[in-house]
């Protein structure tokens, strides 16, 4: 029988029944697939839903979905990769919040899914767990403390150190500024308060990281909503009044009362903390504080941070001196700097003030699937499947808009051959991946990354 069932069936296709009856039939589902072309295409879906047939991925979000179900290893670092949707369910479900016992046994299957720095913190939770079975992911990161700032200075003001060696090659006007940006840093890293404008945009981006890791999706939204206008040109100048719209993402009732972008700051640094009080966390109180203070111009403590360090020294302090190789220098001796994807202590360090929520998200996150474009979107790289491959946040933070080739210098060339095995089996045994999306993939590899991987198993 045939039925007509257009617009539902993405619904049906994902429901557990449809996704059992994988395999079966295959060779009739080829010869449907055949057919399927001359028909009109609500018809031969119908028949598809009819018999359990899946439908290859065609957007992005079913692309990354595939790893909810299939273990699917980053075509860079060669991690198997875990699904945004399972880790927000896990903090949904509070296995974060609750004692380590659980949370270790809940999490203990994602170890081997962990980078480096993850995974060294988890195995001292894990010590922990068997002393203390009933304490929290916060109360460990206070323990570990003390000792990983120790160890944390002291790696990084080494670093510091061949930083302004390097610096000596500089052009004489850069080393002016670029003293003065150490000075800064510096500051930052000893944790010696100091005067620093507001900037509206980086509050937004730091609360929007932060806001990730609140379970109720509701309250998340809500300050997804008030934060975003601050990205905005009218948060360039304080004084800028601004347009109404913005203002009623806000609430009704104030709108007549909040004109310039000043007051809009004020409002929502004011209604984010409240809610960070309510929900006792510590690192959003932290920063509404720290802003507040950054508005009335008094001093304050800025805790350094890597990412940043190494954003503002690319993208703003040297940039106009790339492409001279001191450049490339010194860029290179930053990147040594501990990340807490690498270091335990500088993931300790990084939490000290987040709450077990944050801990444990923070701990899979870079982990998470993401979309990467091989040809970057910011030089032209289009959003086909056929330019797109699977790879986890880290590196694909990490990668930002470097050319593929060259990200790949830090990895073994044979790792991508281990990201296609994964989506080739896909592709034959359930058909989730057309080999067509495959064979583009594998052939952007070897324009952008200059790899070339064997994907003869997709014909045989
Ligand atoms: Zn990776």
């Amino acid at each position: 029988m045939r039925m007509r069932v257009s617009g539902v069936n993405t619904v049906l296709y994902n429901t557990n029944i449809f996704r059992q009856k994988s395999g079966e039939n295959a060779a009739f589902f080829r010869y449907q697939n055949l057919k399927g072309a001359s028909l009109s295409r609500d018809i031969f879906l119908a028949d598809t839903i009819a018999f359990g047939m899946k439908q290859p991925v065609s957007t992005h979000k079913q692309f990354r979905k595939l790893t909810e179900d299939h273990v699917i290893h980053c075509i860079y670092c060669k991690k198997p990769m875990i699904y945004a949707g399972t880790l927000q369910d896990m903090l949904r479900r509070g296995v974060f919040s609750g004692s380590i016992k659980d949370y270790v046994a809940e999490t203990m299957p994602y170890r081997e899914y962990m980078k480096r720095g993850q995974q060294l913190v988890f195995d001292q939770i894990v010590k922990y767990a068997q002393k203390s079975p009933q304490t929290h992911l916060e109360d460990i990161v206070h323990f570990l403390y003390q000792n990983s700032i120790k160890r944390l200075v002291k790696t990084q003001s080494k670093i510091f150190k061949l930083l302004i060696d390097e610096s000596k090659n500089l052009p004489p006007d850069m080393q002016v500024r670029f003293r003065k940006f150490m000075k800064k840093q510096h500051k930052r890293l000893y944790e010696i308060p100091y005067q620093e404008d507001f900037n509206a945009e980086n509050y937004a981006y730091k609360m929007n990281k932060m806001i990730q890791s609140i379970p109720n999706p509701e309250l998340k939204e809500y300050l997804l909503r008030i934060t975003t206008p601050m990205y905005g040109e009218d948060f360039k100048n304080f004084d800028n009044i601004i347009p109404r719209d913005v203002g009623l993402q806000i609430t009704h009732s104030n709108i007549d009362k909040l004109h310039t972008a000043k007051e809009f700051s004020e409002y929502v640094i004011y209604r984010v903390q409240k809610i960070g009080e309510r929900l006792d966390r510590q690192d959003i109180v932290n920063l509404c504080n720290t802003s507040k203070r950054m508005m009335e111009g008094k001093p304050v403590v800025i805790p350094f941070s890597n990412k940043e360090f190494l954003r503002d020294l690319a993208n703003v302090e040297l940039a106009e001196l790339r492409p001279n190789p001191v450049y490339y220098n010194m860029l290179a001796i930053s990147r040594r700097l501990p990340s807490s994807n690498r270091s335990m202590s500088s993931f300790v360090v990084k939490h000290r003030y987040s709450n077990s929520d944050t801990i444990g998200f923070q701990l899979l996150k870079p982990s998470l699937t993401t979309i990467e474009h091989q040809k970057t979107r910011t030089s032209g790289g289009s959003d086909a499947l056929t330019n797109c491959v699977l790879a986890c946040n880290a590196d694909n933070f990490e990668r930002g808009s470097m050319p593929q080739y060259v990200y790949f210098r830090q990895w073994n060339k044979k790792n991508p051959q281990v990201y296609f095995n994964d989506v080739i089996k896909i592709s034959k045994e359930e058909n989730l991946i057309s080999s067509s999306d495959i064979e583009g993939q594998a052939n952007t590899l070897a324009e952008q990354g200059h790899i070339k991987v064997d994907i003869s198993a997709l014909k045989k």
